[in-house]
This record gives C-alpha cells, sequence and structure tokens, in this order.
C-alpha cells in the first residue's frame, strides 16, 4: 500500500460534510487554499492598476506557510512580505522566482544570510541603510532593498530627521537599488480616523526627498480607504486568511480557516460544585459540562476562561453556541452545554471554534483580542488540513 493509500485509511469523517482529517487528531485547522488564492485574486482586482503582494508572516498567519505560500504563487502572487530572515529563508524555499522583502529588516549581522536567500531588507533606520551599502561591492552592483518611512505609527521606519539627513546626504543610497519606499498607517481600522489623512498626507509630502520609485502604504485595511491610498503596490496579509476587521464586513473575502476540537467527556455537576483551577466557576444549577481537548497550548487563549457570573469564550456544536466556563488550562476547556440539551452532543464529537457559526472576528471578541492573535496562536498540535490545492507533502506535518 502507497503511503497516501495508507494515510487515506488513517483518516475519518471530520466536523462537516465531506471533511476527512487524521483519526488521531484532537483539533483541526481547515484551510481551504483554493479560497486562499481567491481572495488574493480578489483583492488584485480591488487595487488594480496596483500591484498586490502577499504578506506571509508567521507561518502565513499560523496556517501554515508550506501550504499556503505555493497556494498564493499560483493564484498569482509575485512579490511577498515576511517578517525575519528564517521566514524569508524558508519562503525562499517555497517560491523560488517571488521578490521577499523582510520587514524586520536587516538585524546587524545578517547580511550575508539575506544575500544567500535572495531577500531584499525593507531598512527602516540610517545604520541599516549604511550596513546594506556597505555589503555592496561597487556602485556598479548596487544592493537591492526597501526603504520603510514613518508617516505616525513610530514603529519602524525612517523619521523626518532621518530622512532630511539622508536628502542631504544622498551618496548613502549610492549603493543601493531601492526598490520600493514603504510606510505603515496605524488606525485604518477605522476609516474615519483622522489619522489616516494626515499619514496619507506626511507620506505624500515625503516622496520629493527620497529616491522616486513605486510607493506603498496599504495593508488588508488601508487597501479598504480607497484608491488614494494604493500607490503602485499594497500589503495585505489578514484580509488574504479571511479577516475581516471592519463591522460592515465589506472587504471582497471569504473565510478560509475552520478550527474544531473534539469532545473528550461528558460530565455532570450538582449545584454548589466548582469547575476547573482556581474553582472560579461555580454550578449554580444543575450543569452539564463538555470537556473538550483544546487548551492554552493549542492556542485557545486563556483569556476566555469564564468565573461565574461571567460571560468570555464561546464553542459552538453543530451550530449552537455554548459558553466556555472555568479557566482555560494547558491542554483542556471546559463547556456549559445545559441549555443544548436538544443537541446530542457525545464523547469524539467535534466542537466548533471558529467556523460557520463564529468569526475569526467573534473568536477574538470572545477572547478578548483580535482575530490576528487567534489565527498566529493557533499550535502545531492541532493537525493542519488543506483543501483544494496541491499540498506538498511535507505541508501536511505543520
Ligand atoms: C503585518 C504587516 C502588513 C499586513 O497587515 P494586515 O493587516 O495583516 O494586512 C503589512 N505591512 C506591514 C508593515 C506589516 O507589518
Amino acid at each position: 500500500m502507497s503511503e497516501a493509500a495508507k494515510a487515506a485509511r488513517m483518516m475519518i469523517d471530520g466536523p462537516r460534510d465531506g471533511l476527512r482529517v487524521p483519526y488521531d487528531a484532537a483539533g483541526v485547522v481547515v484551510v481551504d487554499l483554493q479560497a486562499l488564492g481567491h481572495n488574493w485574486q480578489s483583492l488584485r482586482d480591488k487595487v488594480a492598476p496596483a500591484e498586490c503582494a502577499a504578506v506571509v508572516k508567521g507561518d502565513c498567519y499560523g496556517l501554515g506557510a508550506a501550504a499556503g505560500v505555493p497556494a498564493l504563487c499560483a493564484a498569482g502572487a509575485k512579490t511577498l512580505f515576511v517578517a525575519t530572515v528564517q521566514e524569508a529563508r524558508q519562503v525562499r524555499g517555497l517560491a523560488p522566482d517571488a521578490t521577499i522583502y523582510v520587514l524586520d529588516g536587516l538585524l546587524p549581522g545578517t547580511v550575508e544570510e539575506l544575500l544567500e536567500v535572495g531577500a531584499l531588507p525593507v531598512l527602516s533606520s540610517l545604520p541599516e541603510i549604511t550596513e546594506w551599502g556597505q555589503a555592496a561591492p561597487s556602485r556598479k552592483e548596487p544592493r537591492a532593498c526597501a526603504i520603510h518611512v514613518d508617516s505616525g505609527l513610530n514603529r519602524l521606519g525612517l523619521s523626518a530627521r532621518e530622512i532630511q539627513e539622508l536628502a542631504h546626504n544622498m551618496h548613502l543610497l549610492d549603493r543601493l537599488d531601492v526598490k520600493l519606499v514603504m510606510s505603515h498607517l496605524a488606525c485604518a481600522d477605522e476609516p474615519d480616523h483622522p489619522k489616516n489623512a494626515q499619514q496619507l498626507e506626511v507620506f505624500h509630502s515625503l516622496q520629493p526627498l527620497l529616491p522616486s520609485v513605486p510607493l506603498s502604504l496599504a495593508a488588508s485595511d488601508g487597501l479598504m480607504l480607497g484608491p488614494d491610498y494604493h500607490f503602485d503596490l499594497v500589503r495585505p496579509g489578514y484580509a488574504l486568511y479571511g479577516g475581516q476587521t471592519h463591522p460592515e464586513r465589506n472587504c471582497p473575502v471569504n473565510p478560509i480557516v475552520e478550527v474544531y476540537s473534539r469532545v473528550l467527556q461528558i460530565r455532570d455537576l450538582a449545584p454548589g460544585q466548582s469547575v476547573g483551577y482556581s474553582a472560579t466557576f461555580v454550578a449554580e444549577r444543575v450543569t452539564r459540562l463538555a470537556v473538550v481537548a483544546a487548551g492554552y497550548a493549542d492556542g485557545a487563549p486563556r483569556h476566555m476562561s469564564a468565573g461565574s457570573g461571567e460571560r468570555h469564550g464561546w464553542v459552538a456544536f453543530r451550530g449552537r453556541l455554548a459558553p466556555i466556563v472555568g479557566r482555560v488550562s494547558m491542554d483542556l476547556i471546559t463547556v456549559d452545554i445545559t441549555d443544548l440539551e436538544d443537541v446530542e452532543i457525545n464523547r469524539g464529537d467535534w466542537v466548533e471554534f471558529v467556523g460557520p457559526t463564529i468569526s475569526l472576528e467573534d473568536a477574538g471578541t470572545s477572547a478578548g483580542t483580535i482575530g490576528y492573535e487567534i489565527l498566529t496562536r493557533l499550535s502545531p498540535r492541532f493537525a493542519r488540513v488543506y483543501l483544494g490545492g496541491d499540498v506538498p507533502a511535507n505541508a501536511a506535518e505543520g
């Protein structure tokens, strides 16, 4: 029997129709690679004639770069952004022809590594610009890079003072082949925030001081602010993975990820009995609990914990919501299913954390965080199950 056939025999029916998952997985992250490709194409069409890059940092926001990067490249993405040089190395192996930018820029001493990988640092300070320029053998062989300017986020990027200094010492750029000048917005998730227009204006005002090369300002939320914000290249990440930060959910993308775990045990509590560490939840009525195989080591934030009288995290059984009660522990959560009498719930059943009933945004809100953090914290203990793409053999190990 082939390895593939063996693996297929070890698959069982999953959390929804037609979905097969490994028989021994206590939790699964289901990623629709075809929908990922469609999301990229939909954003590409929205921002044309600007180029649509793909941000694949954080292991494609926790979903698995080994599967996500080939799917994005197959859909047409040619420019990829990662955070670190190590991520660049992995992504280079998956996308031999892509332009890869490293958002963290030039970590001291990593010039050789970046050159070997063929990744371009996004330089954010004069010391980085100097170090990268010194790495070029001559003016005739300049080193390719991007330059990040700060327009008000005050995170990475050249400050106004550094940009002035650079403008007076243009020779610092002699050995650089600047491919892109970029900046990043602070409040793009609030379309009416005055900071958006302010940063746009600052970005425009800096252009005369900088090399005239392609420009980039917008990420997922920024591209929804309209064509004024698109410039030559947009850098969406979260939206590619189905994220919708705007309350109106107006970004033209679809969910691509679902997260499920399994029921280990059902147990009944008498009034007065407590649940979990520190006994934060005390049953006020006869209570039926489902003990579920997901904890903070899997990526279920401990902030989903809820003591008596509190409501934080939710999960869903066959489309019906049920609250998490007691502390989220490393490997387990406890869910109050008393009000789901009419839903049949058994040992081994699937429990939804993110999916048709609970959106990524709602999962984030119920854990006191954002969907981005829910995605990027999903641990390797949950099996990745990929749909609708050519998944390289090593991707499923994620
Ligand atoms: C992470 C990041 C992005 C992508 O942001 P999303 O909100 O996920 O689209 C774009 N640009 C920079 C500088 C980033 O750090």
